[in-house]
């Protein structure tokens, strides 16, 4: 049998391992920490008996997967809970707007902007099977449903400043940067109205998930699908350079690009080599986790039994915000990203209590701590929540590399998302997932790009599979 080193046992790192292991391959996943998982952990980092995500919390992407829908997971303990509401938006003066399950009580509320959210979203949500292709599939690959794609392409390159021009209401305007923030970079850049719309039909596909007992949970299933059918995993192995893993014949990076080239060293041609060193990261974010002795006092009543909040206000507040992240310039008003998973999941705190996981985008690496302005945009939609706090812990950009060098400046996407980005990463190629001689890449950093879905590395894994490496 012919063996294949991963370098990551995040869940592309880990798709990948299930693929290979699974077409007869003999996988060894190499992990530098500890814990397997990535940015997929979940720890007490808190309190006893508080479990907070670290990196990602919410799973709309992980429930749609394919790759995932194919795996027995639920067998190998994982099990996916859907919030009573998906997202909800507050605003100024005691009301939200919402996202709901369904398409049509969502356009209801949505008033003047109902009918255009039923055509623009509900048709992607009602023709999911035939997006999903293209949303999760490599691309520069003509999709079988080219009519299908066609109306998220329309609608989805313009930028979302651009966009809500076509919305009437404040909330339809609101929810539309909310979703499109999603991406690190300003709204006026093409390509994140489609970010918001793929976002969008999942709510009424998927609900917006999270994990029992946090999202280490996927990551624990896929291990347990590997392991059980024989493949290895070595935790505490810090692959710094293809000799520490010798002899080792095909390799597949769970890493970013530029970690990628300093570790494969000469088996990367120079030119290549030189390429992959200068891939390029976007802003950082900013991650605050709290151990609360309530449930967060929203002023709006839907705000208490959504899953996911969208903290920033008007489209203008999020545009200003995200635009300064991107300029280098700490945002006053972050537009932060909140998820109160024990509203859905009681069993990630003591009897009463509830964790809240926010987070807010930066300029890269930058060190200033944004714990005080991330809590202020909490307050201001939930009066008293400072009150309700036992502990709180705060993780910059540099701490999130140091806890995981992927994320480069503290950036969560796996690269700059600007430019199509997302679609051509890390260059433009018909291949991005072969990077050399028996050298492939499959984290985030190649398409479909960010999110917990292993389809990075189910698409490396297929393209080494087919190469015969
Ligand atoms: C704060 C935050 C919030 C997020 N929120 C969400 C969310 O809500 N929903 C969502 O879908 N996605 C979210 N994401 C993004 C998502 O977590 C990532 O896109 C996903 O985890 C990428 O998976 P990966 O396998 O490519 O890399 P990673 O998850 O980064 O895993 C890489 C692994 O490789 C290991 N490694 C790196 N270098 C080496 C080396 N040299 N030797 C050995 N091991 C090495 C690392 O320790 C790590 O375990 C979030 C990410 C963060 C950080």
């Amino acid at each position: 049998m012919s063996t294949v080193a991963i370098i990551g046992a995040g869940p592309n790192g880990l798709a990948a391992a299930i693929v290979l292991q699974a077409a007869g391959r003999s996988v060894v996943v190499y992990e530098r920490l500890d814990t397997i998982g990535g940015a997929a952990t979940t720890q007490e980092l808190t309190l006893p008996g508080f479990r907070h995500d670290l990196g990602a919390a919410v799973h709309p992407l992980g429930a749609a997967s394919p790759f995932f829908q194919s795996l027995p997971l639920a067998q190998h303990g994982l099990a996916w809970l859907r919030p009573e509401i998906p997202l909800a938006h507050p605003l100024d003066g005691g009301t939200a707007a919402v996202l709901h399950h369904s398409v049509g009580v969502t356009s209801e509320l949505l008033d003047e902007d109902g009918p255009l959210y039923q055509r623009a979203v509900g048709s992607l949500a009602q023709g999911w099977d035939l997006i999903a292709e293209a949303v999760f599939g490599p691309v520069l690959r003509i999709p079988s449903h080219p009519l299908a794609l066609a109306g998220l392409g329309i609608r989805g390159l313009r930028p979302a400043s651009v966009a809500q021009g076509s919305l009437r209401t404040t909330q339809g305007r609101a929810l539309l940067a909310g979703l499109a923030a999603h991406t690190p970079m300003p709204l006026s850049k093409p390509g994140n109205t489609a970010v918001a719309l793929v976002l969008a039909a999942l709510v009424h596909v998927t609900g917006w998930p999270v994990a029992k007992g946090g999202s280490q949970a996927i990551v624990d299933a896929l291990a347990s699908v590997f392991r059980e059918m024989g493949g290895l995993i070595e935790t505490n192995r810090y692959v710094r350079d293809l000799d520490d893993i010798s002899p080792v014949g095909t390799v597949v990076f769970d890493t970013g690009p530029r970690a990628m080239a300093t570790i494969a060293g000469e088996r990367l041609p120079a030119r290549a080599r030189r390429r992959y060193r200068l891939y390029r990261h976007g802003p950082g974010v900013f991650k605050v986790d709290f151990a609360l002795d309530g449930p967060v006092p929203w002023s709006a009543p839907d705000c208490r039994k959504a899953g996911t909040l969208h903290l920033g206000g008007t489209s203008e507040e999020i545009a200003e915000a995200e635009r300064a992240s991107w300029d280098g310039v700490v945002p006053d008003r972050p537009f932060v990203i909140a998820s109160q998973p024990t509203v859905t999941d009681p069993s990630r705190a003591p009897v009463g209590k509830h964790v809240l996981w926010t987070y807010c985008h930066v300029p890269a690496g930058s060190p200033f701590d944004m714990t005080e302005a991330i809590e202020r945009q909490v307050e201001r939609f939930a009066p008293g929540f400072r009150n309700l706090i036992i502990d709180r812990h705060a993780t910059g950009p540099a701490d999130l590399e140091a806890w995981n060098p992927n994320l480069v400046g503290g950036d969560i996407a796996g690269g700059r998302t600007d430019q199509l980005r997302m679609l051509f990463r890390p260059r433009l190629s018909r291949s991005p997932y072969h990077v050399g001689p028996g050298l492939y890449l499959g984290s985030s950093a190649t398409p479909p790009g960010p999110g917990v879905h292993g389809m990075a590395g189910f698409h490396a894994a297929q393209t080494l599979l087919s190469n015969g490496d």
